[in-house]
């Protein structure tokens, strides 16, 4: 199946039955069904309560054509901090994922070590990827004594997937990146070439990655909210009492790039596909085997050209809640209103982060998407110890805008987020 044909996927065309008879009159039951279930569930958290068989991994797939075994749901070692943390690691193996995703700056480079301590005896059960930023500069002899000392930190010899850590400008994918990539795939050391993304020019990068064959695996920032077809489906049946729904499409080339992908082999692993991961905000709506996040897991999992979705997990009720997802049938329309309620509650209040459509107010520069993905780490993901690490790491900070009137940025946000006083309070948290 071709994505553009994915893409009509929304409640017109859902293969599982919310075909193109759901109207605004289903839509609301269904919305009120939720709420009444959720009533019933109680404010315990729905994602806490199981079916009596434990969530697993139900599905693998192979990565592309790299001969790399993941199943459809991986873990994402971004909050692994504490030497505690490899319980969960190990509740994950238990529960049959056996991809691990991690990167050199991943908590100042502790995410690699907890894994690879985490996994010690079983590396042969698992598949890895981890990254690395190699910048233009960086020379192949530098960017191979990064990949060995990942290697000695994973205590590993290689790595599934080596990937270009967060790839937005070209340049980055330059020769010395290409020298280095081929050099250690021929002795060994990877055995797929990848580059990750979620910034405003990811879908440059990936052209520009697909054009000169230069990956064999993406991981790209792809959710429900950023389908062009999903939100306008949503809008015609809820415009009336959700008027603030937000129909920004960003990165809207992304959904054919990702076809683009899978058609000619290379992997396709999708990651922030819960769009800022509130998930607070939906558990009054939600109910057990019905959350929010398996709702969006459902949804880009079902994308043809999606191989697999690496999630950051950080508890075992959370891993379970997440696998509930795993080999899941496609959205119907329940999961669907609990994805239009996301995007409705946060709506001017929540950056899409990939579109940069104000990337080019601010004359001093401030790359406002970077600085709103920290606030996201920070407010949403409740992780401020890393927000303030990965702040630290960016070109072009906040800093500035204490000292501005605001005037050039405002109203540059089709979302209609205020980017002056949240840019000056991010900077305030997070410098
Ligand atoms: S407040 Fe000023 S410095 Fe900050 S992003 Fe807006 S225009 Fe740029
Ligand atoms: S602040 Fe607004 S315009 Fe800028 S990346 Fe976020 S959603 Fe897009």
């Amino acid at each position: 199946m071709s994505v553009s044909s994915k893409n009509a996927s929304g409640p017109e065309s859902s293969p599982r039955g919310a075909g193109n008879d759901w109207t605004r009159r289903d839509f609301l039951r269904a919305g009120s069904a939720v709420g009444t279930a959720a009533m019933a569930a109680g404010a315990a958290g729905a994602g806490a309560a199981r079916s009596p068989a434990a969530p697993e991994i139900r599905k693998r797939v192979e990565l592309g054509r790299t001969g790399v075994e993941i199943p459809d749901i991986s873990f994402g070692s971004f909050s692994l901090e504490a030497d505690a943390d490899e319980r969960v690691v190990h509740h994950a193996l238990d529960r049959g994922v056996t991809h691990f995703d991690t990167a050199e700056g991943y908590t100042e480079g502790r995410a690699e070590k907890i894994l690879g301590r985490a996994l010690a005896g079983r590396r042969d059960q698992v598949t890895l990827t981890t990254k690395f930023w190699a910048e233009p500069e960086h020379s192949a002899e530098y960017q191979m004594k990064m990949l060995e000392q990942s290697l000695r930190h994973l205590r590993t010899d290689y790595v599934d997937v080596y990937m270009n850590h967060a790839v937005n400008e070209v340049a980055r994918l330059g020769e010395e990146w290409q020298a280095f990539a081929a050099r250690a795939k021929e002795q060994g050391k990877i055995r797929a070439i990848g580059m990750s993304g979620h910034a405003p020019r990811l879908a440059q990068c990936m052209e520009y990655a697909l054009d000169h064959q230069l990956v064999d695996a993406f991981l790209v920032a792809y959710s429900f909210a950023q389908q062009p077809s999903f939100k306008e489906s949503v809008k015609a049946y809820l415009s009336d009492w959700l008027p603030s729904l937000d129909i920004v499409a960003s990165q809207a080339r992304l959904p054919e790039l990702i076809g683009r992908a899978h058609a000619e082999g290379v992997g396709v692993m999708v990651m922030k596909t819960l769009k800022g991961a509130r998930l607070n905000d939906m558990r009054p709506y939600e109910r057990p085997g019905r959350t929010f996040s398996q709702a969006a897991f459902r949804w880009v999992l079902a994308d043809p050209s999606v191989d697999g979705l690496v999630v950051t997990m950080t508890s075992e009720a959370q891993i379970d809640e997440y696998l509930e997802a795993s080999g899941a049938e496609a959205p119907d329309r329940e999961d669907l209103a609990l994805l239009a309620r996301y995007l409705a509650k946060n709506a001017g209040s929540s950056c899409l982060i990939g579109c940069g459509d104000c990337m080019s107010s601010c004359p001093a520069g401030v790359s406002i998407p970077d600085v709103m993905r920290m606030r996201m780490y920070d407010r949403d993901y409740g992780k401020p110890a890393i927000a303030r690490s990965e702040y630290a790491r960016l070109d072009a900070d906040a800093s500035a805008c204490l000292g501005c009137s605001g005037a050039p940025c405002a109203g540059a946000c089709p979302s209609g987020l205020e980017i002056a006083p949240l840019l000056r309070d991010t900077h305030r948290r997070l410098a």
